[in-house]
């Protein structure tokens, strides 16, 4: 890990309590970023390496829900 990581994933605080939308997140992403723990959608740090930038999770979440930071590209963000 460390010098291998170069995406972060942020999600709104709404977005990380809604039980749901957790489900969706988790269903979306085809490389598992997202897990539906407890009501809550929490972020697999040791998979954000796989992140193919397909923007899945941004179609699957309402606006401002979900942000993919490339960190790589001046910290450059996928978002909706
Ligand atoms: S952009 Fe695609 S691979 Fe990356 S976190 Fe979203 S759904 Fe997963």
């Amino acid at each position: 890990m460390g010098e291998g990581i170069f995406i972060q994933v942020e999600l709104s605080d709404t977005a990380r309590e809604d039980a749901e939308l957790a489900k969706k997140l988790e269903d979306a992403c085809p490389v598992d970023i997202f897990t539906a723990a407890d009501g809550r959608t929490e972020i697999v740090s040791e998979n954000l390496d796989e992140c193919v930038l397909c923007e899945l999770c941004l179609e699957a979440s309402p606006p401002g829900a979900v942000r993919v930071v490339k960190l790589y590209d001046g910290g450059a963000a996928l978002e909706r």
